[in-house]
């Protein structure tokens, strides 16, 4: 047990946790990265920290400045939570058809709330576009971009990757994730393979994403759809290009809410859709490999964002999802 110096010093060095569910469903060792322990209960610290410190470094910002961003979810609340431990200012764009939960989240933590219409990536009102122009008409700012800023995918070659080789004890045969900015991804697959070039990279999509079709026969395409939140990439990103990915899996949300109820119920870990999708990826994984493997996925993010949907009866049932039995008591 150590005094951490700083806040910010609390971001990463996230603890390794065996699942016993996905471990006996596929015959090998699956491990959880909790990345929910981050101090905004996501993975998303991590890019946001490495985001404000690479423009610190090249002097795009100076102190009182501003950080811009569109975004709806876990970055916006990352980088809100650098920003105020840095002295800076935080202005989200975010489409007005996110939840009020997230809105809510992100005026406590301190930033400014953009919203625009919800429109296409094409028109230039998308909320990524109006950040990328808010970003150039505010002095003393820098806007993320964390789709492709590779200094996203960076906190995960040298943090992530690291931290997970050191906790396996070099002894690795897989890893799995799903993919947001794809940061996570390429930025741990990199940096497992520097270590050993023979342990397997997965991609875990969700429907609706065209990542699955590109890196099983070379064409962005996507069917379906999915309401796991913070995945679901229809283009190959700045952080995506590279990335070592053998090998992919597509994953239903009803295989993702299974794992999110299990691990729930029996383990005692409440998270995100996106951990249950990558939790499913894992143990097919798993299957793929074969017994006794050891494999790493990303649990992303806290449950208790999701109150409202992933764990009310309600919504649940107007997704067609099932409802977990201690919710569908009277
Ligand atoms: N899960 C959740 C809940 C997220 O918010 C994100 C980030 N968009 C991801 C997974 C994916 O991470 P990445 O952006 O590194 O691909």
């Amino acid at each position: 047990m150590t005094i951490t110096p700083n806040t910010l010093a609390l971001i990463g060095n996230t603890p390794l946790v065996r699942l016993k569910g996905p471990s006996e469903a596929s015959g090998c060792d699956i491990y959880g990265k909790c990345e929910f322990t981050n101090p905004g209960a996501s993975v998303k610290d991590r890019a946001a920290l490495f985001i404000v410190e690479d423009a610190e470094e090249r002097d795009a910002i100076r102190p009182g400045g501003t950080i811009v961003e569109g975004t709806a979810g876990n970055t916006g609340i990352g980088l809100a939570l650098v920003a105020n431990a840095k002295g800076y200012r935080t202005i989200i764009v975010m489409p007005e058809t996110q939840s009020r939960e997230k809105m809510d989240t992100l005026r406590a933590l301190g930033a400014e709330l953009v919203l625009v219409p919800a429109a296409p990536y094409s028109n230039p009102g998308h909320f990524v576009h109006t950040s990328r122009r808010i970003a150039e008409e505010t002095p003393n700012a820098i806007w993320a971009n964390q789709f492709d800023n590779i200094a996203n995918r960076r906190a995960h070659i040298v943090g992530t990757a690291e931290e997970i080789w050191e906790q396996m004890e070099g002894r690795i045969d897989g890893f799995t994730c799903s993919v947001g900015t794809g940061g996570t991804l390429a930025g741990v697959g990199l940096g497992l393979k520097a270590k050993d070039e023979t342990v397997c990279i997965a991609l875990s999509d969700p429907y609706g994403a065209a990542l699955y079709d590109y890196y099983a026969h070379g064409e962005l395409r996507s069917e379906g759809s999915s309401v796991a939140e913070g995945i679901g990439q229809g283009r190959i990103t700045a952080n995506l290009e590279g990335a070592p990915v053998d090998t992919q899996f597509r994953v239903s949300d009803a295989e993702g809410m299974e794992w999110v109820t299990r691990l729930l119920g029996e383990e005692g870990l409440c998270l995100g859709l996106s951990s249950g999708i990558n939790v499913a990826g894992a143990v097919a994984l798993g299957r793929q490999l074969g017994p006794g493997k050891r494999i790493v996925t990303i649990l992303c993010d806290t449950g208790f964002r999701y109150l409202s949907t992933l764990y009310n009866r309600a919504w649940l049932e107007s997704k067609g999802l099932a409802v977990p039995p201690w919710l569908a008591r009277d």
